[in-house]
């Protein structure tokens, strides 16, 4: 096994730089760079590091050792906390590349090692990507949350489940005399399923979780002129859109980020909905059509002199009427506002904030984060339904057997306790270099 390095902290200038090695030989490398083998684990150690060939020194910095097996990896892993210069940082790569059986660590090389030491399981280390990817409150807690293991302790839970009701299917098979199993129907018909039930609640979420982690898409819709690019700069509290009294000036579909409530929201601006003049505006008003029909959520704008009805509004679209400064009626069920003057946007943010920040809301169990997962599941519960059926047409305990194993190990796979070769590098190529 190779002894690989890499800079873990972020590239470019900053107060402290740390630096990552891991591997059989970071006792040698520690010593040639320091002059001394390291002391006791776990342990900050001021040191001075020095070039091993010229001896130049380098930087002064802390050590910090983890000994095997007691490391994220597993192996013996070494932390060089040095000052953050570009400079610094170049010169101690440069010393460790001239270390006998070192080399440079692949993007997310340490964390596959600690999946293969069984340090991690797939759905942990998807959790720490995703820590390390989350950009709001709602997705850092999802994210820590898989990352310590919630999702991983569920799916393992229910694959040992699967494993004992295997080996009591396998003890028919094995001993079809005796009265060891009992009566099979009997003992796994129940269990199969109690166990479909709960894979099926936790399948029925609605996709919560990956939305959390992809961002909630939101578009603005309503006729030309209603106030959409103006209601868009409102809610993003700056100039994203070109506001012009032109009917149809916002060509395109028009996207900033939001952040309601912890949760990553995509707000997209949308070309009015109108008959379309020109070529360029015709193609705008079909991406904005196909950007509300694919959206998490809709806010549909009408305005007293662009259309005052609500008639492009579905069930659960919110509905504003805007230009609330020009007209007093606000049409039943609607939000009033005004995007010039600001009149009426906090009912609208805290509309939206109900709306999203509310359903992201961390649950008691953790939620599916991936299709990875969904897929895994689904192949789960069709052998899952397999072995209800062969069972209950009391057929062979040898087919009961299967399809408990096939599910057994598609719950496996999520996991990563099961033939996943096929899986890593998929997972792994998404890391940055150092972790
Ligand atoms: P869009 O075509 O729906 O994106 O509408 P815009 O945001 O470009 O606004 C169209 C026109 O309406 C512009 O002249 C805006 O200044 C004006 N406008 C937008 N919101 C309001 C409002 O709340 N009150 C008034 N009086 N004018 C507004």
């Amino acid at each position: 096994m190779e002894t690989i390095y890499a800079l873990s902290s972020a590239a470019g200038r900053a107060g402290i730089a740390v630096l990552r090695l891991s591997g059989p030989h970071v006792r040698r490398a520690v010593a040639a760079l320091t002059g001394r083998g390291p002391g006791r684990p776990r342990a900050a150690e001021l040191r001075r590091l020095s070039d091993p060939e010229t001896g130049a020194a380098l930087d002064r910095g802390l050590l910090l050792f983890f000994e095997a097996p007691h490391s994220f990896t597993g192996e013996d892993v070494a932390e060089f906390h040095v000052h953050g210069g570009r400079a610094v940082v170049a010169a101690v790569l440069a010393a460790l590349a001239k270390i006998e059986g070192l080399r440079a660590a692949a993007p997310g090389e340490f964390t596959r090692r600690a999946f293969e030491a069984g340090k991690l399981d797939l759905t942990e280390v998807e959790g720490l990507a995703d820590l390390i990817d989350a950009e709001t409150e709602a997705q850092r807690a999802q994210a820590l949350r898989q990352m310590e293991g919630a999702l991983g302790s569920l799916y393992e839970g229910w694959r040992a489940r699967l494993m004992k009701a295997l080996a009591y299917a396998e003890a028919e098979i094995d001993f079809p005399d005796e009265e060891v199993p009992g009566d099979l129907i009997e003992k796994l018909g129940p269990e199969i399923a109690a166990l479909a039930a709960e894979i099926a609640a936790h399948l029925n979420d609605g996709g919560k979780g990956e939305r959390l982690r992809d961002g909630v898409e939101v578009a603005i819709v309503g006729p030309p002129n209603a106030g959409k690019s103006s209601l868009l700069n409102r809610l993003a509290k700056r100039d994203a859109a070109i506001v012009s009294g032109e009917a149809g000036t916002t060509r395109d579909v028009l996207e900033v980020r939001l952040d309601i409530g912890g949760v990553p929201v995509t707000l997209a601006d949308t070309a009015g909905l109108r008959e379309a003049g020109g070529e360029i505006e015709r193609e705008g008003v079909r991406r904005a059509l196909a950007m509300a029909e694919a959206a998490d959520l809709r806010i549909v704008v009408a305005a007293p002199d662009a259309g005052g009805d609500f008639a492009l509004a579905r069930g659960d679209d919110i509905r504003v009427f805007n230009k609330l400064d020009l007209a007093g009626e606000v049409p039943a069920g609607a939000i009033g506002v005004s995007a010039l003057t600001g009149a009426g946007l906090e009912r609208l943010e805290a509309a939206l904030q109900d709306r999203i920040g509310a359903a992201f809301e961390a649950r008691e169990h953790p939620v599916i984060t991936r299709a990875r997962h969904r897929e895994g599941l689904r192949d789960c519960m069709v052998s899952l339904d397999r072995a209800g059926e062969a069972l209950g047409r009391g057929l062979d305990a040898e087919l009961v057997a299967e399809d408990l194993r096939l599910a057994a190990r598609a719950l496996g796979r999520i996991t990563g306790r099961v033939d996943v070769e096929d899986l890593l590098d998929v997972i792994f190529r998404d890391f940055c270099i150092g972790k």
